[in-house]
């Protein structure tokens, strides 16, 4: 017997619907590259997105057709996105920080015929342009007076939309419709694309909106920092008009002092963006003695949060961190490190020890470990293993059948992260499985190693990786990029470590780089380390 309600289908339309019957003057507050604020209702970004489903139309774009965008957090950019997916067609966010030719990979994979861009991406799209084999359209986003000069008969943005009709039929197909693309950063390999439903991305808003979540309403203020184009900026471009918060998008500055000014003046209270991002902003408070009075929640991650980070939002500017774990696959959000109720009256070190984790999946993702032969482990809180994940929002497989079958028999999704997960279900991250340091077939966590390392206030980041051991296999090597003006010595490193791990994991060697190199989405780019110390030798090998 099936139940007797309406068919109503999850369709990303109905939230920009939503946010423009319920919550029309709600705003977005850009920052725009060119330096000025903008201030945008939602009913103006509903009308916006509007015509920007008929400039398509013009263009012959239709269902299931690729519509790219290189493009900072803007109103404009939300306006591509639900006016691109309002219509049927896939809204694909290439991140503008991979390699130019990665980036003319990508949009000749993805089949792009349309690509709009932010003006500082110009000189990439210049570079790229007689490689890129389906796009015939290119727009800017500026208006008449701050369009660049450019050789791709490109459009401004403004005057593409411009005196358009703001009637468009939106939605009109089955919930399953693909509306969203985006390529995981491929660290090995070619990049892969993760190709999002409707209904997944609609769902994902859903799980998303959860008080154990980010749980934001009508009256917070939201700033993403974390981009649109790195994993959807989190769901926040489609939760914030889903609840009607506002949101303050940061445009091309994410420095510390820019962020503070938009955290201070639209008194947000609700931000997100990787651990690199709150580094800068705290050394911005610190240097000029600043405080956070309007801020409640800052959720981090991406990559794992270093305890100094933890510790400087929670205990000198009384912000409440959310860790988060997940990735492209996962729409992006996995888990989410809200306290649980056991811990909530627990003394203060637990409490923040509890934080350090990934956190607890809300309703709507399922987790467990497994070992190398696929069987299940216990959720002790001790053994460690292959993270897997299912969900409506989890990726089913890759654009293109790229990569082949990627879930075991129950259909999970292999993570290619290795974790242990408690009794309450809360998920700590141990390694990436291929960062994993095999030590006489045991496994060293390089992220503890790191997590630690930086906690040394002459270290400004810190990566371990395994170095080849004639006895051993691999031992960890600790690379270290000191802080400005600061030079550490390896004796001061291993102190910082001793005591916190086990005495096996103790890195055999410490080396100091000027810099570590890190990867489009701010991570560190450990393949491109394993590769420039691939023929250290170790003093203990
Ligand atoms: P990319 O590899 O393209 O950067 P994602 O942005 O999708 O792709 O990154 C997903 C990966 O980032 C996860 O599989 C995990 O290894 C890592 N990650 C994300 N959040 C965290 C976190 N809070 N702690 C540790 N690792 C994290």
């Amino acid at each position: 017997m099936l139940g007797i309600m309406q068919d109503w289908p999850l369709t990303v339309n109905k939230i920009l619907e939503h946010a423009n019957r319920i919550n029309p003057t709600r705003e977005i507050i850009t920052r725009r590259v060119e330096g000025n604020i903008s201030r945008t209702t939602y009913a103006e970004l509903f009308t916006m997105s509007k015509q920007v489903s008929n400039a398509l139309k013009d263009h012959g774009i239709g269902m299931s057709d690729r519509v790219a965008t290189l493009g900072w957090n803007s109103e404009r950019h939300m306006a591509s996105w639900y006016g691109a997916m309002g219509i049927g067609a896939v809204l694909h966010t290439i991140n503008p920080r991979l390699h130019p030719e990665q980036i003319a990979w990508i949009a000749n994979h993805a089949e792009d015929k349309v690509l709009i861009f932010d003006k500082t991406f110009l000189p990439i799209v210049e570079a790229i342009k007689d490689h890129l084999e389906t796009v015939k359209t290119f727009v800017i986003y500026a208006d008449a007076d701050t369009m660049p000069e450019n050789s791709l008969g490109a459009i401004p943005f403004d005057i593409w939309i411009d005196g358009r009709s703001d009637e468009c039929r939106w939605g009109d197909f089955p919930e399953d419709t693909a509306c969203g693309l985006c390529y995981t950063s491929g660290t090995t390999g070619n990049p892969k694309g993760v190709l999002y439903s409707h209904r997944s991305n609609v769902l994902h808003t859903m799980i998303t909106m959860q008080k154990d979540a980010i749980g934001m309403g009508a009256n917070d203020v939201v700033l993403p920092v974390v981009p649109m184009f790195h994993a959807n900026a989190w769901g926040l471009a489609l939760s914030c008009p889903a609840t009607g918060a506002n949101m303050v998008m940061p445009g091309a500055q994410m420095d510390g002092a820019s962020i503070y000014e938009l955290l201070d003046t639209e008194k947000v209270t609700i931000t997100a963006a990787v651990p690199t991002v709150w580094l800068m902003l705290l050394n911005h408070l610190q240097e000029n003695n600043l405080k956070l009075p309007h801020l409640n929640k800052v959720i981090i991650g991406g990559s794992a949060v270093p305890e100094k980070i933890l510790r400087a939002f929670e205990e000198d500017y009384e912000v409440d961190v959310v860790h988060a774990w997940g990735m492209t696959e996962t729409s992006p959000l996995g888990t989410l490190g809200t306290l649980p109720p056991h811990m909530l009256d627990a003394p203060i070190e637990e409490r923040l020890e509890q934080k350090l984790k990934q956190g607890r999946p809300p309703f709507g993702v399922e987790l467990k470990i497994v070992d190398d032969e696929g069987n299940d482990l216990p959720n002790d809180g001790d053994t460690t293993g292959r993270l897997m994940v299912r969900g409506a929002a989890i990726a089913a497989g890759y654009f293109k059948g790229v990569g082949g079958n990627v879930l075991d028999d129950n259909g999970f999704f292999d993570t290619g992260d290795v974790a242990h997960i408690d009794e309450y279900g809360t998920m700590t991250i141990t390694d990436r499985a291929k960062d994993v340091i095999k030590s006489g077939g045991e496994w060293i966590s390089s992220i503890d190693i790191e997590n630690i390392a930086v906690g040394h206030p002459k270290v400004a980041n810190a990566a371990a990786i395994g170095i080849y051991h004639p006895k051993w296999d691999e031992r960890p090597l600790l690379v270290v990029q000191p802080a400005q003006g600061e030079n550490p010595t390896k004796e001061e490193v291993l102190a910082q470590l001793d005591g916190k791990i086990a005495k096996w994991w103790t890195p055999d060697d410490v080396v100091f780089v000027s810099e570590i190199p890190l990867g489009a989405t701010g991570k560190i780019n450990k393949l491109a380390l394993r590769e420039q110390f691939k023929d250290y030798k170790l003093p203990t090998a």
